[in-house]
């Protein structure tokens, strides 16, 4: 399988605005952002999507959503915030490493497009 853009990310081989980081994951602002908050927090596992976890993932998938909050709250958007995973290219997702969009700083509407 080749080397995803976000692998590079992790690896520094290409650049990115970094918002935070442990042994287990990593968080950096989309290129193209959607909201005034718009930071992507991806596991350092290379798991394609989120059907690809596997039941040995469930500590990595609940960390990733404890630091996710986290990170909302950090970045002054801790009341209102959401959280998107797009699963396979039919909703949407380009970069074939699991990653969780999260949004704030706008109104934010539903359904989602
Ligand atoms: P997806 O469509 O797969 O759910 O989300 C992929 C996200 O990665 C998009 O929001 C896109 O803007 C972002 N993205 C694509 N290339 C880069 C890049 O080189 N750097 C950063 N920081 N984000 C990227």
């Amino acid at each position: 399988m080749s080397e995803t853009l976000f692998i590079k990310i992790i690896n520094r081989e290409i650049p990115a605005d970094i918002v935070y980081e442990d042994d287990d994951c990593l968080c950096f602002r989309d290129i193209n952002p959607q909201a005034p908050l718009h930071v992507l927090l991806i596991p350092k596992k290379p798991i394609q999507k989120v059907m690809d976890a596997a039941v040995e993932d469930q500590a990595l998938l609940g960390h990733l959503m404890l630091k996710a909050s986290e990170i909302a709250r950090q970045e002054g958007h801790g009341d209102a915030f959401r959280l998107v995973i797009n699963n396979g290219a039919g909703a949407g997702q380009t970069v074939f490493h699991l990653h969780i969009h999260i949004l704030g700083g706008r109104p934010l509407s539903w359904p989602p497009g």
